[in-house]
């Protein structure tokens, strides 16, 4: 944390700060006041309690009461295209990107704490409505923030500082809708959204990727060969600005099955490229067991049946319900 004691006599530039994010390798920045995000708070007092929106907190004067202005920067993806090898999985481009935006962001940091000011990347404020308060897009009926610049292919990071001033009437809105077309909720595989937007954020399937639960099991076909991300409602989405690329390494659910050193290499691999906190062994594991029933996975059997002994409840239960997939499709004998 920052020390409650800001050095510098005089808040900088705004063109200074955004120069040092484009350093960092951000490509755009807004600023947005402090003020308390209330609607927000209410929106998410009335939805089920969501793992990601567990850390969020909705008014910087109690998090951290030094803080003047957020600073709101995008940092862009292309999206990766779906794969089309065998035994390739799918990983959005999103968590590579977010990976680094994320020590991008600490670096920020390190310098606006180096030049004296208080600075403290990454608060968890509303993220999205701050960026529409910084006049960077609009919020589609996806419920993702659509710029005109990237579309909806952007990391969104909030960094809390005293290095500007925001005073509450500075907040813009930009003015406009989405399409209203509705094809991110025809292609969204689980009802998540609707005509009237995200009207169901807890049949994300995000929700239910690599969080280290056991995934209910009308939702387990569904994730198909994602292993993190599912992508179909930014995909259909016509306001996209963004091509594909793809991403330079690719995962294969062949690696995620191999015994123990392998395996470890293999997480290690993923780790280095969306973040150990976010690769975490079991969790890789619990998922992959998903994909090779969703596969059919004959060659997975004997790490499935491995797994389906594992002290670790997603393992085991996503495990012995990939067994039971493959099985009832080339037979009990499989395998073996
Ligand atoms: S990410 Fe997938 S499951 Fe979630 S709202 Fe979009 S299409 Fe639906
Ligand atoms: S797909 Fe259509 S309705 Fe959905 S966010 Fe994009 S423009 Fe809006």
């Amino acid at each position: 944390m920052a020390s409650a004691l800001c050095l510098a006599e005089e808040e900088m530039d705004r063109k200074q700060i955004e120069q040092m994010a484009r350093e960092c390798g951000f490509a755009k920045m807004g600023v947005c006041s402090p003020s308390a995000f209330e609607q927000a708070r209410k929106r998410v007092e009335q939805q089920p309690p969501l793992a990601e929106r567990r850390q969020l907190r909705f008014d910087p004067a109690e998090e951290c009461p030094w803080t003047t202005g957020l600073l709101v920067l995008l940092w862009p993806y292309c999206p990766a295209p779906l794969p089309s090898q065998a035994g390739e999985v799918f990983v959005d481009s999103y968590y590579p990107a977010s990976h680094a935006a994320y020590h991008a962001s600490r670096a920020l940091e390190k310098r606006l704490r180096d030049a004296g000011y208080l600075a403290q990347a990454n608060v968890a404020y509303p993220a999205k409505e701050a960026a529409v308060r910084a006049g960077l897009g609009i919020l589609g009926r996806n419920s993702l923030l659509i710029t005109p610049e990237y579309g909806s292919r952007v990391v969104i990071i909030l960094l809390a500082t005293d290095a500007i001033r925001v005073n509450p009437r500075e907040d813009v809105q930009r003015e406009g809708n989405c399409r209203g077309c509705g094809r991110c909720a025809m292609a969204c595989p689980t009802g998540a959204l609707d005509e009237n937007g995200m009207s169901h954020p807890e049949r994300c399937l995000r929700n239910y990727m690599m969080e280290g639960i056991v995934v209910p099991e009308s939702v387990r076909p569904l994730m198909k060969r994602k292993l993190l991300g599912c992508d179909a409602c930014q995909r259909a989405c016509p306001m996209q600005t963004l091509p594909n690329q793809p991403l330079d390494w690719t995962v294969h659910l062949d690696d995620l099955t191999q015994e123990d050193a392998a395996f470890s290499r293999a997480v290690a691999q993923l780790g280095n490229r969306i973040g150990r906190n976010a690769a975490r062994p079991q969790r890789v594991r619990a998922q992959a067991a998903l994909l090779c029933g969703n596969a059919k996975a004959v060659r997975a059997l004997p790490a499935l049946r491995r797994w389906a002994e594992s002290e670790f409840d997603a393992v085991r239960e996503h495990a012995r319900w990939a067994i039971d997939q493959i099985e009832a499709v080339h037979g009990g004998g499989s395998g073996t």
